[in-house]
């Protein structure tokens, strides 16, 4: 049997076969480091993680890349209301998501490629767009992808030909399924830019959102490889328009395998800065929800349906997380010597994980079998009819489930990285900035320090750091 998927551009499960024998290559988008992130997307990094878990527990070894989109609308708008350096922004909200990641066990990426070092090559992709036709300037300075030359354009998101706005054309980023039409792959340069711009052939100006995924998965991954994921949203406009920029400029496929994951919603609605009805994860670490809950909260609804945000759930996911401890602590402690080896249980459980997580990460028919365990386990300690055999047996499949899951072991609170060189270098810009007098990016700094539990102090002698 072999994994199937659902593939979003055909709406169909797949069966799962990689480009590669044994190796599978995924490119999942990351966030906009304008802010931290909320748990809605959480919820989408929570999915992508157990999928590329999932895959190395059945033995492929993955080569993970998610980019972080360090300068686009927001970026800009953002560090601009600040009055500080879009770097200074970002720099905050990079080191936050790190920090993030790792209290939530969501496991590191191979790559972390940031827009902004690979701006060379996106002009380099445009260009060569615009010089296979694909591609025209307008009078701003900006250009734009002309969707009539690639007779795909629409595939993935499923869009009628008839609906698209011939002639038209759309600078912002993100935009309506209602108004599909050029977009840009390039943005000359606005005032509102500030001093956010780049050297091109077609003056000063920035890359579009879209032309960055495409330039940096293809970069680290190949023009064509397994998986690209994201939440819902992504599909259109940015997957639709990564996918024509990418096929259109390499000659090559893209992408096997699209997968998106639905929303976290609060009271029905979508979780969004938008609609400020978002929480972040230290939000609810404030509030006493231990990390685990929340992972486990966001991983065990299937990614493909949509799933409502509520303290309750927090409280029966740390309940099911505590069950799962338990039972490992016990196992841990035993000390009877029975006759039961456990060989026949632990086969016929991981055979109903396999199947059900085989199934696009049927994850209820995972953790079905994976608590069936439990409850034969436990009587059985009960009983202390297990061997050491046995004991030790059921420990390392724990371990197995938990390279899918990745609860067993993770901490509650949020984890620090602390990186002294990294805070002396920061303390040392804080310090130009001040002798600058520019007293926004000296709180900037302070502020992404804080956000570490990093507290500056400071006295006539210079600055100090310590843990708050
Ligand atoms: P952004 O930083 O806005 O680019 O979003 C980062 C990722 O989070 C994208 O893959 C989005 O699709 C995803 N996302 C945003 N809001 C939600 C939500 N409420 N639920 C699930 N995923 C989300
Ligand atoms: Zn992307």
């Amino acid at each position: 049997m072999s994994i199937r998927v659902y593939n979003t551009i055909t709406r169909k499960k797949e069966a799962f076969h990689p480009i590669e024998t044994g190796k599978v290559r995924m490119y999942t988008c990351g966030p906009t480091v304008y802010d931290y992130a909320h748990i809605g997307n959480y919820r989408t990094f929570i999915f992508e993680d157990l999928l590329r878990r999932y895959l190395e527990y059945r033995g492929f070894a993955v080569t993970h890349a998610m980019n972080l989109t360090d300068v686009d609308d927001n970026t800009i708008r953002r560090s601009r209301e600040r009055n500080i350096s879009l770097q200074a922004l970002t720099d905050e909200f990079k080191t936050a998501f790190h920090a993030d990641l790792k209290t939530l066990n969501i496991q590191p990426a191979h790559h972390y490629p940031e827009a902004t070092n690979y701006v060379d090559a996106m002009i380099q992709m445009v260009s060569h767009l615009e010089a296979k036709g694909y591609a025209y300037k307008a009078e701003d300075g900006s250009v734009y992808f002309n969707i009539e030359k690639y007779n795909q354009y629409g595939k993935l998101a499923h869009l009628n030909p008839e609906e698209m706005m011939r002639g038209g054309r759309v600078a912002d980023d993100s935009y309506e399924k209602e108004g599909v039409r050029d977009f840009a792959l390039w943005k000359g340069y606005k005032s509102e830019d500030g001093d956010v711009h780049w050297e091109s052939p077609w003056g000063p100006g920035r890359p579009g959102w879209h032309i960055e995924c495409s330039v940096m998965s293809t970069e680290l991954l190949g023009p064509h490889f397994d998986i690209h994921c994201g939440g819902v949203d992504n599909i259109f406009p940015h997957h639709e328009n990564e996918l024509a920029q990418s096929v259109c400029a390499t000659g090559s496929e893209f992408v096997n395998y699209w997968m998106h994951s639905e929303y976290l919603l609060v009271d029905n609605k979508k979780m969004s800065k938008s609609l400020n009805n978002f929480y972040t994860l230290r939000d609810l670490l404030d509030q006493g929800y231990p990390a685990e809950a929340i992972r486990w909260m966001l991983i065990t609804t299937h990614y493909r349906q949509k799933l409502n945000f509520s303290v309750s759930r927090l409280e029966e996911a740390q309940k099911a997380v505590n069950r799962l401890r338990e039972f490992y602590s016990k196992l841990q402690a035993y000390e009877g010597a029975g006759e039961e080896h456990a060989h026949d249980k632990i086969q016929a459980v991981e055979t109903n994980f396999i199947e059900a997580m085989d199934d696009d990460l049927n994850i209820s028919g995972g953790l079905a079998a994976i608590f069936d365990l439990v409850r034969w386990g436990n009587k059985a300690l009960v009983e202390a009819k297990l061997s050491t055999v046995g004991v030790t047996a059921l420990i390392d499949l724990l371990h197995r489930f938990d390279h899918v899951l990745g609860v067993l072991e993770m901490e509650s609170g949020l984890q620090v990285e602390i990186d002294a060189d990294f805070i002396e270098a920061k303390i040392a810009a804080r310090k130009e900035a001040r002798a600058n007098k520019d007293f926004a990016t000296s709180d900037a700094i302070r502020d992404e320090l804080a956000a570490q539990g990093i507290e500056l102090i400071d006295t006539p002698e210079g600055t100090h750091w310590k843990l708050k």
